[in-house]
């Protein structure tokens, strides 16, 4: 029997994606009702393949450029193209995903009067000169590289959702989100993660860009989740911004170090050129989501990579994951 006080029917775009299909399991393990549009661009039926005939999940293959009319009472933002390698294959269509995405998804959520969750990123602090970043920090990003079509469209699409907040009264909920990795992450996006686990797996050298001597900071996913979930769950006067990651901060370098040894690898290190506007540190600040959530990432580096490490190992040996 349906609790109507508690369950919702609740559209997750990007759902078929690394972060979307966690956050259909955990809402539909909340006993939702999930509705998951994407357009397969960058995520997989196989990682919501095991939702397929799950009595309250519906797929429905769609591009968020595109206006969409449905009837739900929450919208989580997330369809967009998230590593490099991915969001620079085709710069004007990552653009409009962002903005037009946004733009179609806010006025959804003005006829429905429901809250929206924009799945935001630390890349609208570009290569910062403030470190660690709090939420007040303007950011420091070139508009015309090779990484503006994702920067710019996501600061355009954080634009759109406080004005769609002033203007229109929308509760609105916007995360900015720090290096996240875990299962089901894609394993030819490039993403440093993916890549070392992956070449440590196939003994094949680890390829380091630059000195790797740059930092970031990196989230296992089920603490993630658990920031999104407390951030939707806050009264319509949280708006964010707020930054959610894990603080830990680690070079290149180290995590290379790390994966080899986690994964018993006899693979070398082998340096690349560093890529355009690489940004050189990156570190949330996450006070504000300390306080305005009780949130604080939980799980390790070792622990979250053990973790992911065990799903890459049994993808590249066959088994199904
Ligand atoms: P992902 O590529 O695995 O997921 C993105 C999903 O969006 C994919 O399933 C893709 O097919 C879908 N998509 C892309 N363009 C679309 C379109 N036009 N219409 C409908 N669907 C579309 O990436 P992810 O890591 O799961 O990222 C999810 C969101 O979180 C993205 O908005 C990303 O910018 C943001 N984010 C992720 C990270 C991270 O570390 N993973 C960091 C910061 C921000
Ligand atoms: N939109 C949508 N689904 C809806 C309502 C609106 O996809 O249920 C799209 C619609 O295509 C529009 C955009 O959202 O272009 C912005 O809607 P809004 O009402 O803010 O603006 P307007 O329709 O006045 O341009
Ligand atoms: N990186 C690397 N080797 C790789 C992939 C990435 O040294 O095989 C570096 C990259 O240059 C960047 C960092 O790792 O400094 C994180 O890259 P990623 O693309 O995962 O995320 P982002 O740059 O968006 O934070």
């Amino acid at each position: 029997m349906r609790n109507y006080e508690s369950t919702k029917r609740i559209l997750v775009t990007g759902g078929a994606g690394f972060l979307g299909s966690h956050l259909c399991d955990r809402l539909l393990a909340a006993g939702h009702e999930v509705v998951c549009a994407d357009n397969l661009f960058t995520g997989a039926k196989r990682n919501i393949a095991h939702l397929h005939g799950h009595p309250r999940f519906e797929f429905l293959r769609h591009d968020v450029t595109f206006p969409l009319f449905i009837e739900v009472d929450e919208i989580w933002n997330l369809a967009c193209p998230a590593s490099p390698i991915h969001y620079q294959h085709d710069p004007v269509q990552t653009t409009k995903t962002s903005v037009h995405g946004a733009i179609n998804m806010l006025g959804l959520a003005k006829r429905l009067h429901v809250p929206i969750f924009q799945a935001s990123t630390s890349e609208v602090y570009g290569d910062p000169e403030q470190h660690p970043q709090r939420e007040d920090y303007w950011g420091h990003v070139n508009p015309i590289g090779p990484r503006s079509c994702y920067d710019e469209g996501k600061r355009c699409a954080e634009t759109l959702f406080f004005d769609y907040h002033r203007q229109h009264q929308l509760q609105i909920k916007v995360a900015r989100i720090f290096n996240t990795y875990g299962p089901r992450m894609h394993p030819n996006d490039g993403r440093v993660v993916s890549n070392f686990i992956v070449q440590a797996l196939k003994n094949e050298p680890i390829t380091i860009y630059g000195e790797g001597q740059q930092t970031r900071s990196f989230c296992y996913v089920d603490d993630l989740i658990e920031g999104f979930i407390r951030l939707m769950a806050t009264d319509a006067s949280v708006t964010g911004p707020i930054n959610l990651g894990n603080p830990g901060e680690f070079t290149i370098r180290e995590l290379a170090e790390k994966v080899i040894a986690l994964t018993g690898s006899r693979s070398t290190l082998e340096m690349r050129p560093l890529p355009a506007d690489d940004p050189r540190q990156r570190q949330p600040d996450i006070t504000r989501a300390r306080e305005q959530l009780g949130w604080t990432p939980k799980i390790d580096l070792e622990t979250g990579l053990r973790s992911t490490i065990a799903y890459f190992d049994q993808m590249l040996s066959g088994g199904s994951t």
